[in-house]
């Protein structure tokens, strides 16, 4: 195997991901000897895939509520060293131009998240970051001088190591779990990887007719009697269930036992106002058959699949729809209820909640209190966000506070 002694100065960055990239430009900018290792053959897969390609860096309302994990003191401590302001200056910085939508999330003016990835590329290069791709690495280990880390063939000495290898959340992207065994194997403790921003699998055998039905939901969900999530928001029906803004954001409910969820497909309608609706249409609509009873007021797709399931006699008229059938058709728009049999695997989510255990992590710097030398940031660490741009700010907030303290860890070392 071949071994570099020669380089023992390095800070080196496991991950070529939102995280890594960041950290590096931090610790170059500070005057660190940065080297960024990637496993694949490009940096930024994950980042090239955000926002539907779009990549919805930050948020206007970043605040402490939008985030979870075990140890949010710590997340607050990173997200207000670098957070909004210092965000859009750092990428204004870069020559990035931005907008923020009517939801308050921010997207590149390109609309195009490889304008995010060039910035990031340029300045690294700019900086003189060695970015070695194709390069997984597979083991890390403590040395008299600092640290080892080494891939299949070779291995490199370096003073400082800053994990970024991601979560578990997407593995087709890159991230497959492989920072959770190196960190532990330096004695890091993991709250068990589970997935989240994932969509949702519904009970039932009717949703797959709905498949890409795109439409604001209200979904309420309660455990013994007592409502614990209740939103309007777009949801997108899949032949499984429910994709979309709605179900992600509901999806860290879900691990939880004995809920019971309720579906209203006329949300900005009251429950009142929608039985004198249905009690209008019936009387207008008369000789026109019971099976296009909600055609109109519902995507076609929707109000037949709705009719169906309150037993109306699709073949008869509107104005022969009884009172009892009338009544079930409310129920069932407003308050549908449903059973949500489970969240789709890892494959399908956007993030991973839970991770390295923040409270191993000194939470002004991001490096580890059991091994010196060795710094977290990114999914990686139990911190997660809602959708809107918050995870990507995580990863800048994060990769600045481990960039910036491994270049001040090496550089007094130095002195
Ligand atoms: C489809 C999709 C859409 C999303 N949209 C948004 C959005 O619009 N806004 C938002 O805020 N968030 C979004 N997210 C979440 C966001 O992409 C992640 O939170 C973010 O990418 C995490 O960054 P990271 O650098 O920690 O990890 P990653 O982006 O996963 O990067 C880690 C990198 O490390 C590499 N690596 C792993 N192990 C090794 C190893 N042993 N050796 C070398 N390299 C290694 C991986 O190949 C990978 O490139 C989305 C996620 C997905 C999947």
């Amino acid at each position: 195997m071949k071994q570099d002694n020669s380089l023992t100065k390095h800070i080196d960055i496991i991950g070529g991901g939102p995280a890594g990239m960041m950290a590096a430009i931090i610790a170059a900018g500070k005057g660190g000897r940065v080297r960024l290792w990637e496993k694949n053959g490009s940096l930024g897969r994950k980042l090239l895939a955000t926002g539907n390609g779009r990549c919805n860096f930050t948020n206007q309302n970043i605040s402490l509520d939008k985030f979870h994990g075990g140890d949010l003191k710590l997340a607050g401590n990173i997200l207000g060293d670098l957070g909004l302001k210092g965000t859009l200056d750092f990428f204004e910085g870069l020559g990035l131009t931005y907008y923020a939508d009517s939801r308050g999330r921010y997207f590149p003016r390109s609309n195009e998240a490889s304008s995010v990835l060039f910035c990031l590329e340029q300045e690294m290069k700019r900086l003189g970051v060695e970015i070695s791709l194709r390069s997984e690495m597979v083991t890390l280990a403590r040395t008299p001088d600092g640290w080892e880390i080494s891939q299949r063939g070779a291995k490199h000495g370096s003073e400082a190591v800053i994990l970024a290898c991601g979560g578990a959340a997407s593995p087709q992207f890159g991230s497959t779990g492989q920072g959770y065994e190196l960190a532990s194997k330096q004695s890091h403790a993991i709250v068990t990887p589970e997935p989240a921003l994932v969509p949702l699998m519904l009970a039932g055998n009717w949703f797959h007719k709905l498949q890409g039905l795109r439409m604001d939901l209200r979904l309420t969900i309660s455990r013994d009697g007592k409502i614990v999530f209740d939103i309007i928001d777009e949801g997108l029906f899949t032949h499984y269930g429910l994709s979309g803004p709605l179900a992600l954001k509901a999806s860290r409910m879900i691990s939880a036992k004995d809920l019971e969820c309720r579906i209203n497909f006329l949300p900005y309608i009251d429950e009142i106002e929608v039985e004198l609706l249905l009690k209008e249409r019936r009387q207008r609509l008369g000789p026109r058959l019971a099976k296009d009873f909600l055609t109109g007021l519902l995507p076609e797709k929707l109000g037949q699949a709705m009719v169906l399931q309150s037993w109306l006699d699709i073949d008869s008229p509107c104005r022969e729809i009884s009172d009892l059938q009338m009544e079930r058709l409310q129920k069932n728009l407003c308050n549908w209820k449903t059973d949500i049999k489970g969240r789709r695997p890892f494959k399908e989510a956007q993030v991973t909640a839970g991770g390295v255990d923040c409270r191993q992590v000194f939470p002004e710097t991001l490096m580890s209190k059991k091994a010196p030398g060795l710094f977290f940031c990114g999914e990686l660490l139990d911190v997660d966000g809602d959708t809107g741009g918050y995870n990507l700010q995580w990863c800048w907030s994060s990769g600045y506070a481990a960039g910036k303290a491994a270049a001040e860890y090496v550089l007094g070392r130095d002195r």
